[in-house]
Formats: C-alpha cells, sequence, structure tokens
C-alpha cells in the first residue's frame, strides 16, 4: 500500500513557503490565477478558458516552464508538443483550484473542430478575488488592484448582505474614501495568504474577522477606530445588536482555537449565550497562575484592547478569586 498521501489543497497552498521562498506549486497556483486578469478585465462578464490554452500561457509566464524549454534539448520542440508535455501537471493544479471554488468547470463541449471533448472552465469571484491581492503586492499594479478587489467585494455582497456584511462593506467605503483600503484590506488578506503559520481552508477562514482590526501603528489605529465607531453609530440599534454578536461569535471562535482550560472556558461561554453585548475570553491568573475563563463587555473590549490598544485591562480571576490579576487578552 502506498502510504505517502496525496496531500488536500488549501487556501494557505497558493502562497506556501510565504514572500521571496514560494513552493514550485505555490507559484504554479499563482500564475494560474493570474491568468485570471487577463481573462476578466471586463468583470462581471466573465470568460472561458480551456486547460491548453492555460498551458500555453504557463509556457510563456510561468518560470520554471521558460527556464524548462531554454535548455538545448527542448528548446525546438513545437509549441503544440511543448504544451501537451506539461498539460496533465497544469490540468492537476487546476483541479486542486476547482475544489477549493476559485475555478468553476463547466459541462464538456464539443470543441469547434473534429470531434474532441473540450473542458472549458471559467474563473469564480474568489479566484479573481486572490489574484488580484497577490497583484496588489507589486506597485504599479496597486491602484488597480484595489479598484478591482472593491467592485468585486461590492458586487459579491449585495445579493447575500447579513448585517455584518452591510457593516464591513460601509467600512470598505469609508476606507476608499480616506484611501487607506489598500492598507486596511488589501495588505491584511495577502499577509495572511503569505503567512507560513497559519493554515487558512477556505475563502471563508481567508475573510474571518475583517470586521475589526487591529493596528499596533499608533496613526492607523485612530483612523480606523474613527472609522469604525463612525461606521458602527450610522446602523440602526436592531443592526448594530447583529453586527456586535457576530463579532462576538468571531472573536469566541478565535479565542477557542487558543484556549488552555476548554472546560471552562465553554462553561462561560454557554452561560453568556443570552447576552450578545458580554465576551467570553480566557487569561492567565497571575496569581494562581492558571488559565482561567474571563468576561468582558464586548465594547469596552473592542475600544481599549483591540480597536485603541490603552492601559491593559485587569479582571478577577474565577479560579483564586484575587482582583486584577488576569490581563485581558487581545483576540
Ligand atoms: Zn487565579
Amino acid at each position: 500500500m502506498d502510504l505517502e498521501m496525496k496531500k488536500i489543497p488549501t487556501i494557505s497552498s497558493i502562497c506556501e513557503g510565504g514572500e521571496g521562498r514560494y513552493t514550485y506549486d505555490a507559484l504554479m497556483y499563482q500564475d494560474i490565477l493570474r491568468y485570471s486578469i487577463l481573462h476578466n478585465y471586463d468583470y462581471p462578464a466573465f470568460k472561458t478558458f480551456t486547460v491548453y490554452g492555460l498551458t500555453g500561457y504557463l509556457i510563456d509566464h510561468f518560470s520554471p516552464f521558460i527556464n524548462e524549454f531554454k535548455e538545448l534539448s527542448k528548446r525546438n520542440k513545437s509549441r503544440h508538443n511543448k504544451i501537451l508535455s506539461k498539460l496533465d501537471g497544469v490540468k492537476s493544479k487546476v483541479d486542486d483550484l476547482v475544489n477549493l471554488g476559485l475555478i468553476e468547470q463547466f459541462e464538456p463541449s464539443r470543441a469547434s473542430r473534429g470531434s474532441t471533448i473540450t473542458n472549458r472552465y471559467q474563473y469564480t469571484e474568489s479566484g479573481c478575488l486572490i489574484a488580484w491581492i497577490l497583484e496588489g503586492a507589486k506597485s504599479r499594479k496597486k491602484l488597480l488592484a484595489e479598484e478591482q478587489l472593491y467592485n468585486l467585494l461590492d458586487i459579491d455582497y449585495v445579493d447575500t448582505a447579513s448585517s455584518h456584511d452591510v457593516f464591513v462593506l460601509g467600512l470598505y467605503t469609508k476606507y476608499r474614501q480616506r484611501g487607506v483600503f489598500g492598507e486596511f484590506v488589501i495588505d491584511i488578506l495577502r499577509a495572511r495568504l503569505n503567512d507560513s503559520n497559519a493554515k487558512i481552508m477556505n475563502m471563508k477562514e481567508l475573510f474571518l474577522n475583517l470586521g475589526v482590526l487591529h493596528f499596533t501603528d499608533k496613526d492607523k489605529a485612530t483612523l480606523h477606530s474613527e472609522l469604525w465607531s463612525e461606521t458602527m453609530n450610522e446602523l440602526d440599534e436592531e443592526m448594530k445588536k447583529y453586527v456586535l454578536q457576530n463579532i462576538k461569535l468571531e472573536i469566541e471562535q478565535e479565542m477557542e482555537r487558543q484556549v488552555k482550560y476548554i472546560r471552562g472556558f465553554e462553561e462561560l461561554r454557554y452561560q453568556l449565550r443570552n447576552q450578545p453585548n458580554i465576551l467570553a475570553l480566557e487569561g492567565v491568573c497571575q496569581s494562581c497562575g492558571l488559565p482561567s475563563p474571563i468576561q468582558i463587555e464586548i465594547i469596552e473590549y473592542l475600544e481599549n484592547t483591540k480597536l485603541l490598544p490603552s492601559d491593559p485591562i485587569l479582571v478577577r480571576c474565577r479560579i483564586c478569586k484575587k482582583y486584577a490579576s488576569i490581563t485581558v487578552p487581545q483576540i
């Protein structure tokens, strides 16, 4: 039995190795996604492509292929034969991206000439989003990438807008007006893709927690906090509640990944299930040294810990009962 398992690709596979040290597979995923930029300039009118056409593009643009076909023994191969020799490898990468929801495969149709069956593909909105996030790294394409990404996100939200989506879109609009959309959205998404410690399984995880950002840079934090409060205050009371609950759920979900005393955290989170304004977290007690569940008002937490970090907030330990012995963590 072959024990070597095929690696299951994730969104993180696209930037595996991190910027400057990308793996061969990561570079190929990136160049395949980049092909979408040629194809979808006229978004939302998507064009379709074939693996044959894509492979031709890669022979001209994917550096490992370019180098390989510079070799004396392969230099004089016909273009058709070069493409054929790479077709299967490219096809398997396209299949990976189909599984990740970045490319969509259509029902096979007959090619225009002859009787061969040709599979046609199309990039999805998510595929285009990732292509533009990566493209935004190049300074000369930065503004164009911002424009394209903003449009994609905008369209993305129209049909399925939850209260949280409306809030985030409101934030994006303010970022655009203040010229910080690139820094506050694209740079963060790109950093997440390139973080080799993070395992981002799908698009939902890539976009998680974008409703509240944390900046260590004081000027950025101040501007973000200002825009955040403005956007929040423009919502009606009903929507505000839903947005805060959504943020609460995201933070608690992230906290759950980091807690050391899971049962205690679960108990507190359960007790607070009917209070969308109070957050369950965990901190380590400086007195007894144990991880302990803690609770805090969500607005207080967001304003003082996440948006505009000030002096640390200290709370009581539920285990040894000592006051002000646990620092509220920044999740
Ligand atoms: Zn304690």
